[in-house]
């Protein structure tokens, strides 16, 4: 059975429903990060985990206890926030303490946990110093530590990188992968950022308006996306989604024709010939065709090449005025008002209903 069950749970703001249904089973240990653009209701399910937040509807079961009418302090969770909370008039000692003397422990048993937090998250030299004496990363440790002493059954964080500059986040990303695995914890982490959700989680899940769109591990939803929405918010730069039309169908191989592109994709749901569909390819499984033979390739404008040094992404368009960005070597001198042609690697397209935007 699973560590934590979050079986339908919902949450109505007024007339408006930002939680409608939640399903997740959470083993022990693992990592689960809730994805989704802003407003799917990411932080306010973390928040009813937490008991900061009622539970409108559904149950939520830790460790074989239901917690829906628990005390927010009795459920054995630590949450860690953007804005670290920290006290600001308490050392970082002091901060990591506080919630320790609340639960009573002795001054022993205090520095004992304080010492080995500090260790782990390498904050010994500055147990001594004020929260306005730390850098954002080192506030961000500290705000991790005083979650760290508790020893919670839950970790819970909301977008604990997300005020840090870009080095940092990368710092602080590999620190927290690391934390996990030294701690053996069972750790829900809510963020927009999907490079973490790829980099951190066991499992995604993945919202939109308050539902979930699909749940799974991070390379299972990026080579299987559910539909065209999570097609398109996971991987960077987003899958191209072209629109295309069924020419035959043998089986599960179905051939498609987008953009005057003719590519083979095999599915698990057979359309009809002559159906409309939606052709998903990422710009890393294009295969630029630098001079294309007239009249066999459909050519390609380029409007913008980003190169990034390694490699170069080049912002195309085509004849019917779809567009398409193509992954390309960056040593290739592509340019703005160049053209190209470009071509699918075998098997590694998707194919969605136009209509109901589901994977076939
Ligand atoms: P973000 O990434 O922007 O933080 P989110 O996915 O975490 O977004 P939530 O903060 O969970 O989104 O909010 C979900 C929806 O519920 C939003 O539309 C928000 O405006 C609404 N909402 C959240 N809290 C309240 C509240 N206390 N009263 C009314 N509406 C709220």
């Amino acid at each position: 059975m699973s560590y934590m069950q979050i079986s339908d749970i919902r949450k109505n703001f007024g007339a408006f429903e930002a939680v409608r249904g939640i399903d997740i089973d959470i083993a022990k240990r693992e990592f689960v990060v809730l994805l989704g653009p802003s407003g799917c209701g990411k932080s306010t399910l973390l928040r009813m985990i937490a008991g900061l937040e009622e539970i409108d509807g559904g149950a939520l079961v830790i460790d074989g206890e239901r917690m829906n009418e628990v005390k927010a302090s009795k459920r054995g969770i630590s949450m860690v926030f953007q804005s670290y909370a920290l006290y600001p008039h308490k050392s970082v000692r002091q901060n990591m303490e506080f919630g320790l003397k609340v639960a009573g422990l002795s001054k022993k048993e205090r520095e004992a946990k304080i010492a080995e937090a500090a260790d782990i998250l390498q904050l010994t030299p500055l147990l001594d110093r004020m929260p306005k004496e730390l850098s954002g990363g080192q506030r961000q440790r500290v705000a991790i530590g005083r979650a760290i002493v508790r020893e919670p059954k839950v970790f819970l964080f909301d977008e604990p990188l997300s005020n840090l500059d870009a080095g940092l986040r990368l710092q602080m990303r590999v620190e927290l992968a690391r934390l996990h695995r030294q701690l053996q914890a069972t750790m829900v982490y809510v963020t927009h950022d999907q490079v973490e959700a790829m980099t951190l989680a066991d499992k995604i899940v993945i919202m939109r308006d308050g539902l979930i769109e699909q749940t799974g591990a991070p390379l299972e939803i990026y080579r299987k996306p559910a539909n065209a929405f999570v097609a398109g918010f996971i991987g960077s730069p987003k899958m191209n989604l072209l629109n295309a039309r069924v020419t035959d169908v043998d089986g599960p191989t179905v051939r498609v024709e987008a953009a005057g592109m003719e590519t083979v994709v095999e599915v698990d749901a057979a359309p009809a010939i002559g159906e409309d569909v939606t052709l998903g390819i990422r710009p890393e499984h294009l295969e630029p065709v630098l001079e294309p033979s007239p009249g066999t390739e459909p050519l390609l404008d380029v409007v913008a090449c980003e190169r990034l040094g390694g490699v170069s992404f080049a912002l195309s368009q085509t004849a019917d005025g779809q567009q398409i960005t193509i992954q390309l070597d960056g040593n290739l001198p592509i340019a703005a008002g160049d053209q190209l042609s470009c071509r699918v690697q075998p098997g590694l397209a998707h194919l969605f209903s136009a209509e109901t935007g589901r994977r076939l």
